[in-house]
């Protein structure tokens, strides 16, 4: 620093970036303390098929911070990500879908329906993933394809061969992939026949304006298209209107999730609300 100093360098380290730096090693401290003190949270968001029923339910990640509250995970993820903290944060996630896996599997009405956890490019990388995923599993005694995966393009891209090898050794063990956020990264039609997935996930930046803007349209219809001639199965996410809904499904879109069935949710929230609709979205959608 005082070298830094010498060589008139360190004037331009001006007390802005000094509180940004320390705002960020605070934040990265109370997320450290967070973790281990069990401040985080999962909510879940539900995942309609065919015949609007309830297949299973997206993991969602938050955190119950003392002072300020719920915080989503837009504000720490990246964050755990830079700093390494993702792998206790990952393995929590997962140990607390495959603990949820376990209850569920104890009542006919939620046995079927499967959980889908985010996993992050550092974690699904490090070594030993698939046997650490393999060991919950075991531990909580739960039917792996109940567990599903989602990937993004870019974590795949990173290191297609070695995505590859883990991801054959997660599909032996029988859990399935979503690739998350799809149509956002680079992902050639070559690379997505490469990849063991089971279901591609059209982002919700197209979804949004699906009925009013031609592009996204038309980027809909080729990303189901797509699927299909792949043989996988597809599903849109930020479906908000029943206009969306009705123009995903026309065009072979058969599963959905977003507000318009139901938000993230802690988990009592989404017993009472499967209890309630019996696991089936009738025509009245758009639960808070
Ligand atoms: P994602 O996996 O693409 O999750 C979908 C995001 O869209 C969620 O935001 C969800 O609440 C939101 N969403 C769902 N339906 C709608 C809708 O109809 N309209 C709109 N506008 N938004 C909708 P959330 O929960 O804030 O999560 C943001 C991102 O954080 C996730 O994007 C995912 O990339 C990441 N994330 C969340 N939980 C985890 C986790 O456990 N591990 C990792 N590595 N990442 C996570
Ligand atoms: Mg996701
Ligand atoms: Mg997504
Ligand atoms: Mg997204």
């Amino acid at each position: 620093q005082a070298k830094a100093a010498g060589r008139g360098v360190a004037r331009f380290f001006v007390p802005a970036m000094q509180e940004a730096l320390e705002a960020r090693l605070l934040w990265e401290s109370e997320l450290r303390r967070g973790i281990a003190e069990g401040q985080l949270r999962l909510f879940y968001q539900v995942q309609i098929g065919p015949g609007q029923r309830v297949r299973g339910v997206e993991a969602l990640v938050r955190w119950q911070h003392p002072e300020r509250g719920l915080v989503p995970p837009g504000e720490f993820i990246a964050l755990a990500e830079d700093t390494g903290l993702i792998l206790p944060l990952g393995n929590w996630v997962l140990e607390e879908a495959c603990r949820q896996l376990a209850v569920w599997a104890h009542s006919p009405a939620t046995a079927h329906l499967h959980i889908a956890v985010n996993v992050s490019a550092r974690q699904f990388h490090q070594p030993g993933f698939a046997e650490s995923v393999h060991g919950l599993i075991q531990r909580h005694g739960i039917h792996s394809s109940r567990l599903k995966l989602e990937l993004t393009e870019s974590l795949l891209l990173d290191n297609v061969n070695e995505s590859i090898a883990t991801m054959q050794a997660l599909r032996t063990l029988g859990i399935a992939f979503s690739m998350d956020d799809f149509g956002t990264g680079y992902s050639s039609l070559t690379y997505v026949k490469r990849l063991p997935i089971d279901q591609l996930k059209i982002d919700q930046s197209f979804v949004r304006d699906l009925t009013t803007d031609r592009d996204d349209e038309a980027i809909v219809r080729a990303i189901i298209a797509m699927a299909h001639s792949l043989k996988l199965e597809v599903i849109a996410e930020g479906v908000e209107t029943e206009a969306q809904r009705s123009f995903l499904e026309h065009n072979g879109c058969h599963a959905f999730q977003g507000y318009l069935f139901g938000r993230p949710m802690p988990i009592e929230q989404l017993d009472s609300w499967l209890a309630s609709t019996q696991g089936r979205v009738s025509g009245a959608p758009g639960q808070a």
